[in-house]
């Protein structure tokens, strides 16, 4: 790091974080990057990850080897904690040693957003939302542990509860999980078994809402009802989940108040910002909405403090959507005022979002796409669906990964990325039994001396070294 240059810290390595930092690359700056995990985790494909189509690997790049060529970047693995906007200072926890105090003259502010659970925390440990690898592989874990506990259930009933998948939500997230493992059922798992028939896994697809993916308007949800249904879920709007437990789920719809046994669940529900956005609020007088997204001016910066932004899913401005196109150009934009200002031009520029449409996938080769008043859906979809997904992939072995997968998964019946752990299937419940949130793991405390707060201190099951 050359002494008296500008120094840029960045919180996050997801869209925002990553883009804002590749854009510094050739900028006379030093860049600290701050993340808690040691990816760059690509959500949208998290669903692939969950249903056996792609390794952790080809979603989640190490942010390391992503900006190894990057000389002017330091990544640091920490859990950001707070600011000290006086000082100029970030704080963050490490796995090992002292906390990390990292000094600043602009910051860049990208932790993203986390699951919410409606004031429901309790749910979590039964139904899994899907924002981490840790998410999807615990959910991969849970989806094809089900299959793998019904073939040995002996009971009719428990073993319909083992076949049966709730995924509450259907946006996305919640349409592309129940798609897959519907597909999964009735193609990828052919043949595998002896007692049970995959094939006759309910699907169902549980929304409060109207319609399917409502934010694409009513055309495109009509279609992708009809599509939903066609690969067997079963579509329940208008139905709110009020209860999650071990072994099942009550909702309140249509038809009453109903109590289904269901054993795997996933929750792709809702989203809250993450903490750092109140932390900075309260740091600086911006207000919060309902969701916890940090209010911006409009070029992206903190009221008052011209050097602090926040972009991507934590920020809210205008009513852009929390999806990564706006955490990109708006990590971008972050970073090009930064470069803008070391030349000399102090202009106050309105960050400019350019909105390059929406879209999302149903089922193998089904999906809709919404760009510029233009809509469509069916195959067409999909193959827009997957340029632009193998365009924005990090790296091109990992391009070339995901184009090998999706031929092996959808043109044949393989699904190659099936191994389970135990651990992973109950890494959430033992995680809560420690006192650890999910998604918000301090790996020091695992790595300290129980004297000093480790894991025998939080739960006091580790049996003493003789
Ligand atoms: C399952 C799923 C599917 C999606 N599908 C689509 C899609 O198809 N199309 C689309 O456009 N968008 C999609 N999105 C939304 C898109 O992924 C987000 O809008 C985008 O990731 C936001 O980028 P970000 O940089 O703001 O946050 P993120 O990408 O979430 O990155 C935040 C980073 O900050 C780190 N971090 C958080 N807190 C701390 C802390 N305290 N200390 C250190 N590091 C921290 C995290 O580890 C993470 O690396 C999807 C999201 C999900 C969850």
């Amino acid at each position: 790091m050359a002494a008296g240059r500008h120094r840029v810290v960045i919180v996050g390595g997801g869209f925002g974080g990553l883009f804002a930092a590749k854009f510094l690359r050739r900028a006379p700056v030093d860049v600290t990057l701050i993340d808690r995990t040691n990816h760059h985790t690509f959500q949208p494909l998290l669903y692939q990850l969950a249903t056996g189509i792609l390794s952790e690997g080809a979603v989640a790049p190490p942010l390391r080897e992503v900006l190894r060529r990057h000389r002017n970047i330091t990544v640091e693995l920490a859990d950001v904690q707070g600011f000290d906007l006086d000082a100029r200072t970030v704080t963050a926890a490490r796995p090992l040693g002292p906390p990390l105090s990292v000094p600043y003259d602009s910051l860049i502010v990208a932790a993203g957003a986390t699951g919410s659970y409606f004031g429901h925390d309790e749910f979590c440990q039964f139904a899994p939302g899907m924002k981490t690898v840790d998410d999807a592989l615990e959910l991969r874990a849970r989806i094809f542990g089900a299959f793998e506990m019904a073939e040995i259930e002996e009971d009719p009933e428990e073993r319909r509860a083992w076949l049966t998948f709730a995924v509450i939500g259907a946006g996305p997230t919640g349409v592309e999980m129940a798609g897959q493992i519907a597909e999964l059922s009735r193609r990828a798992l052919k043949d595998n078994f002896r007692r049970i028939d995959p094939a006759s896994a309910r699907v169902l697809l549980l929304d409060g809402g109207e319609e399917p993916l409502a934010t694409f308007g009513d055309r495109l949800s009509a279609i992708a009802t009809k599509e939903i249904e066609r690969t067997g879920v079963e579509l329940r709007m208008r139905t709110r989940v009020t209860d999650v437990g071990p072994d099942g789920i009550v909702v309140q719809g249509p038809e009453g108040e109903q109590r289904i046994a269901c054993r795997a669940k996933v929750w792709a529900a809702g989203v809250q910002a993450s903490p750092l956005a109140a932390v900075l609020a309260e740091a600086t007088g911006a207000k919060t909405d309902r969701a916890g997204h940090i209010e911006v001016q409009p070029d992206c910066t903190l009221p008052g403090h011209p050097e602090v932004f926040v972009v991507g899913d934590m920020m809210s401005l205008g009513h852009l959507p929390g999806v990564a196109e706006v955490a990109m150009q708006s990590g971008i934009h972050a970073a090009r005022t930064i470069k803008r200002r070391l030349q000399g031009d102090a202009e106050a520029k309105a960050f400019a979002y350019r909105d390059l449409g929406s879209m999302a996938t149903i089922s193998r080769f089904r999906a809709i796409v919404s760009f510029k008043g233009i809509k469509v859906g069916g195959f067409v979809g999909w193959l827009m669906w997957a340029f632009v997904h193998l365009t924005f992939l990090t790296g091109f072995k990992n391009r070339f990964i995901a184009l090998f997968k999706w031929t092996s998964s959808f043109l044949g019946h393989a699904r190659d990325e099936r191994t389970i752990t135990m651990q992973q299937a109950a890494a959430r419940v033992i995680a809560m039994r420690v006192g650890v949130r999910p998604g918000e793991e301090d790996l020091s405390r695992f790595t300290r001396p129980p004297e000093e707060g480790g894991p025998s201190a939080i739960s006091g099951e580790r049996p003493a070294a003789p």
